[in-house]
């Protein structure tokens, strides 16, 4: 199965489509990860990329695009992957779409999550990830202080820079002016699925599976 999972930052997308990675036996495909990787690696990439999504911008279409193209042609993707944070724009949907068509491939469904915005400051602004193996807590959810170590690794749990509120407002403005035009260009074409990401996280991913299971997908 081929799936685009879209909505704003804090939504829910990486832990729906970490979920639905295992149920499916299909990999995540994270953009915000694959960069984070490099910015801990410190490669070239990583080095541009960091100051950029500091401040909640987004990085290049071109680089972004380029990304893309090598991973979605790696052989784990050969049976299908789940999009997380791109496209991001409407210049990297019409390069998605140019893609799939020349590796003759179709999306199965492309989902937006939809949630009100002040939820999402007052979630990311609460959510913590480890800096050793990446687990991520929640302040509101999870009975641990900001001062508790990984109940996994014993790693140190860190605020992302990117989950400060004024960063978080910053990246739900980019996410109204560029991303937003995204969903208008799938509702175009036909092919985008609405749900409300507001319940628990179970019930959310109950409710991509019965999209997923219905036959309009
Ligand atoms: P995310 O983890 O998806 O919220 O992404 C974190 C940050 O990485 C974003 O705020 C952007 O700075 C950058 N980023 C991730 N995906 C993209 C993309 N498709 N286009 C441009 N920037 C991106």
């Amino acid at each position: 199965m081929r799936i685009i999972l879209f909505g704003p930052p804090g939504v829910g997308k990486g832990t729906q489509a970490k979920i639905l990675s295992t149920k499916l036996h299909i990999p995540h495909i994270s953009t915000g990860d694959l960069l984070r990787d490099a910015v801990n690696s410190g490669t070239e990439l990583g080095k541009k990329a960091k100051a950029i999504m500091d401040a909640g911008q987004l990085i290049s279409d071109y680089i972004m695009i380029g990304i893309i193209r090598d991973v979605l042609q790696t052989p784990k993707c050969s049976n299908g992957f789940i999009l997380d944070g791109f496209p991001r724009t409407v210049p990297q949907a019409e390069a998605l779409s140019l893609l799939m068509l020349e590796l003759k491939l179709r999306f199965d469904a492309v989902i937006i999550m939809e949630i009100d915005h002040e939820e999402v400051v007052k979630r990311l602004s609460s959510r913590l990830s480890c800096k050793g193996c990446g687990t991520i807590y929640n302040l509101l959810l999870d009975s641990l202080k900001s001062s508790s170590s990984c109940q996994k690794c014993g790693g140190e749990l860190i605020l992302r820079d990117d989950d400060k509120p004024e960063t978080i407002r910053k990246r739900l403005d980019v996410y109204v002016r560029s991303t937003s035009p995204v969903k208008e260009y799938y509702y175009r074409a036909g092919v985008l699925k609405t749900i409300s990401a507001e319940g628990s996280i179970d019930d959310v991913t109950d409710s991509i599976v019965l999209l997923l299971n219905s036959k309009h997908v």
